[in-house]
């Protein structure tokens, strides 16, 4: 078996393992560095794939973290369509499911998750989609001009935005969404509320509480969904969002301590020698949540956690990881962005006319700003940014109040 050895090597080429290189290099590291990547592709954004990229508007070359050249130029060797399987943390070595095994200094582990698929019957009929690579996407746009009727299952971002970008297309979308409102893990009530009238009055077929039971073969080719409550959803494609599963087996399987993730410290630091892990996977206190240990999918989630791991392995000392968590989604011509994690908020103060699509929601504990969600207000989001980074306590009737802008509050 061939063995070639980096000083770093990153497992997972997404956003946390192509900003982990970037900043390796911007920092000064000099040593080797690969990443390995069981995707196809160099390093791209995921964001787009429920946006853009799934519309038209932007094609592939566009959604490239960087051109492909650069890696080449910062001397980081691309590894690209080969999964690690086996992890010896003793011995630092790691071996693909080709067969090959590489050796590494230190490993950064940025694998992201994979998709949550159906365990019902049908599970595996053609025709049903998950939405997480490249590979997802170009496979739905294949299939999409012989397609009338979609059925989304699971009304978190990935199968809302999924669902604006299918109505513009004309398709007939019906979202059923097993919870009682949509984005109940993310998002107060409000803006549940808010979104599902808003994918209602575009022409989507929401449907709350309801569950699946299977997917059969329906009439002439087609699907049918068939739900808990007796009812069926016959149509042409299947998309399913509802969650990841981390993609940590190979590190478990190796000792790491994790579950839901895997764990590290504020560093992003395994239990394991030598092995950080971030972004999607990793699983960390939260100082923005009560110190709960948490995953946090987000761009800016991995890009922070990068940067952390990136400055201790260059330069020997690194702040903790602490950065805010941000986040957008672009649904329509709604564009919302969250600053903070509302999870455990006590209340919910609504600033602006939600029926005029500009608003703000602030979420309070125990009185203190944790989080905001803004539609259409960018003014408020950043502004609104410094009441959750300080846990300011304004007066509720003054955040209700949108024409006192947030930074007078601090
Ligand atoms: C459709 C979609 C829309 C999104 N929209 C937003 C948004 O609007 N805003 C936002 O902030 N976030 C959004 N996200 C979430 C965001 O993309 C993720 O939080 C981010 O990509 C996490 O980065 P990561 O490096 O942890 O994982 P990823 O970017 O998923 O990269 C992990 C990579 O590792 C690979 N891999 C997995 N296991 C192995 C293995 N064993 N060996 C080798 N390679 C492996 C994976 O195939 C993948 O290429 C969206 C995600 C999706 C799917």
């Amino acid at each position: 078996m061939s063995e070639r050895r980096f000083d770093v090597l990153i497992v997972g080429g997404g956003h946390g393992g192509a900003q982990a290189a970037i900043a390796l290099r911007q920092k000064g590291f000099a040593g080797s560095i690969a990443i390995l990547g069981d995707e196809a592709d160099p390093p791209y954004e995921r964001p787009p794939l429920s946006k853009e990229y799934l519309a038209g508007d932007k094609a592939f070359d566009r959604i490239l973290i960087r051109p492909e050249s650069f890696w080449m130029e910062r001397s980081v060797e691309l590894l690209l369509g080969q999964r690690v399987v086996r992890i010896d943390a003793a011995a630092h070595r790691v071996e693909t499911d080709g067969g090959a095994a590489f050796g590494y200094g230190q490993m950064i582990w940025a694998t992201g998750g994979s998709p949550r698929r159906l365990t019902c019957g049908g599970h595996d009929l053609p025709g049903i989609h998950g939405v997480r690579t490249r590979a997802d996407v170009d496979a739905i746009m294949a299939e999409l001009d012989a397609v009338t009727r979609v059925c989304i299952i699971g009304g978190g971002y990935i199968g809302l935005e999924a669902a604006a970008v299918l109505t513009k297309f004309g398709k007939q979308v019906t979202l059923l969404e097993a919870q009682d409102r949509v984005l109940a893990r993310v998002a107060g009530a409000p803006l549940s509320a808010f979104y599902e009238a808003e994918h209602r009055a575009a022409g989507v077929d929401l449907r709350t509480g309801v569950t699946v039971e299977c997917v059969e073969r329906g009439d002439a080719g087609g699907l049918s969904v068939r739900t808990a409550d007796g009812g069926a959803v016959a149509c042409e494609m299947v998309i399913v969002g509802i969650g990841i599963v981390p993609a940590v087996e190979p590190l478990l399987a190796a000792g790491a301590a994790g579950g839901n993730g895997v764990e590290v410290d504020a560093w992003c630091r395994t239990t394991l020698p030598d092995i950080y892990a971030i972004g999607d996977c990793a699983a960390q206190a939260n100082r923005f949540a009560e110190d709960a240990v948490l995953r946090v999918e987000s761009v800016q989630n991995a890009n922070d956690q990068a940067t952390t791991v990136a400055t201790l392995i260059a330069t020997g000392d690194a702040a903790p990881h602490g950065a805010l968590p941000w986040f957008w989604s672009n649904q329509y011509d709604l564009r919302l962005q969250t600053v903070g994690l509302s999870i455990g908020h006590d209340d919910a103060v609504i600033r602006g006319d939600m029926a005029a699509r500009a608003f703000s929601i602030v979420y309070l504990k125990r009185g203190q700003v944790i989080a905001l969600d803004c539609v259409n207000v960018t003014r408020d989001y950043v502004q609104g940014r410094k009441l959750v980074e300080q846990g300011a306590s304004p007066p509720r009737d003054r955040l209700a109040d949108a024409t006192v802008p947030l930074k007078e509050l601090l």
